[in-house]
């Protein structure tokens, strides 16, 4: 089985995720959200083919990582290729955060998805909306994501928040200068 990424991955990040995490960057996205960051991740045959033996083989040589992001692009529109990834990081004791445009309930309904959902431990969902960006949010850039418990989630049938990571960082503006600097 092939996995088409927009890169390869990227390990040590402290920005997608709790902890120390390797970013899954994959390829295709039909959201379009506007001001997107990673707009290069749209293009469903941009990117390149990986042998999804070949990832795991590369996660499996990682030092000192918590987990693994899957991130892109949208993770949900490969979902067979992303959940075997997600087994496989499970089964080296790593856990599973999965960004994704579409909302929780939406990802319920198609049975592919669901099937990876299944296999992720925390999903930050739906679109960037860039009237409600902000950077004094944790692990999201717009105020409308959701970073959601998905274990607690399925058991409770009812989208379960992680609380810490849905307030709003209180220390920016404290060293931010009038210029937008920090230092
Ligand atoms: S869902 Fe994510 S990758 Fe896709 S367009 Fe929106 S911000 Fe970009």
């Amino acid at each position: 089985m092939k996995i088409r990424l927009a890169s390869t991955l990227q390990s040590d990040s402290i920005v997608d995720g709790e902890g120390i995490r390797t970013v899954v960057w994959t390829q295709g996205c039909p959201h379009h959200c506007p001001f997107c960051h990673n707009p290069q991740t749209h293009d469903f045959n941009g990117g390149k083919l990986f042998e999804i033996e070949e990832i795991k083989e590369e996660i499996k040589n990682l030092k000192g990582q918590d987990g693994i992001t899957l991130s892109g692009g949208d993770p949900m529109v490969q979902p067979l290729e992303c959940l075997e990834l997600a087994k496989y990081a499970h089964s080296l004791g790593m856990n599973v955060w999965c960004y994704t445009g579409y909302l929780f309930e939406d990802v319920l309904k198609n049975e592919k998805m669901k099937s990876l959902l299944e296999e992720v431990d925390v999903l930050v969902d739906g679109k960037f909306l860039i009237d409600e960006f902000s950077m004094d949010l944790y692990y999201r850039g717009s105020r409308n994501q959701r970073v959601i418990d998905v274990k607690k989630s399925l058991e409770y049938g009812e989208v379960v928040l992680i609380e810490k990571y849905m307030k709003t960082k209180i220390f920016s503006n404290l060293y931010k200068k009038e210029d937008g600097m920090f230092i």
